[in-house]
């Protein structure tokens, strides 16, 4: 999952960005409307945190346009402003989610989940595949009953792969719901964590896709 994160807060956005980091999150920053809206042309996030009170734009300017541009782009709006009005303005707008600052990183967690469950084909939080599990709630992995050590990036590249049963995942695709902007990546960085995973779910768990990228398949 590729988040990003619009938020002038310098502070908070780092906070954020670290939390959401080490919950395996691709997660990259800008600080403003205008650079949120190119991301959002050029990139193509998976989930927008986006702050209301923007330097350039009014938060819901920009989630209108973001709107206007893709209608499911998952957003979350953050505002310091805890009003009915607020919540009611930002809904009416097309945001999926409303967090009021301040707010605690868990009942974030919580909301990203259930986003991440709407953009999956798995609508459960417990995804079994054969003899692999993996749980997204406590982010735990069994394969034959046992329970699996998985780095952070093996954790969520298996998640992304077992949320799209049947459906082939690029090389690309998995690159940005993998790393953030200016994070340092080997070329063959994708194939290392897919040898390890092989390694602790058998060979023929993970499909290669050859010249396109990998796939799981309903067993
Ligand atoms: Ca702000």
């Amino acid at each position: 999952m590729q988040i990003l994160i619009v938020e002038d807060d310098r502070p908070l956005a780092r906070g954020l960005q670290t939390a959401l980091g080490k919950q395996g999150y691709a997660v990259n920053h800008v600080e403003n409307g205008k650079d949120c809206l190119h991301v959002v042309a050029t990139e193509a996030p998976d989930i927008i945190i986006l702050d209301l009170g923007l330097p350039d734009m009014d938060g819901l300017k920009v989630l209108q346009q973001i709107r206007s541009q893709s209608s499911s782009l998952p957003v979350i709006l953050l505002t310091a402003r805890d009003s009915i009005d607020d919540k009611v303005a930002g809904l009416d707008c097309g945001a999926d989610d409303y967090l009021a600052k301040p707010f605690e990183m868990t009942e974030l967690f919580a909301r990203l989940r259930v986003l991440e469950r709407r953009l999956s084909t798995v609508k459960s939080t417990l995804i079994i595949l054969g003899n692999v599990t993996l749980d997204t709630t406590t982010q735990a992995v069994t394969f034959e009953g046992q329970q699996l050590e998985l780095s952070r990036k093996e954790y969520m590249l298996l998640k992304n792969l077992m949320e799209n049963t049947g459906k082939v995942l690029t090389r690309a695709t998995l690159e940005t719901r993998l790393y953030s902007w200016g994070e340092e990546v080997c070329s063959n960085a994708l194939e290392v964590h897919i040898h390890h995973l092989r390694k602790k779910l058998g060979a023929d768990f993970i499909k290669t896709v050859r010249g396109v990228g990998y796939k799981v398949n309903q067993a």
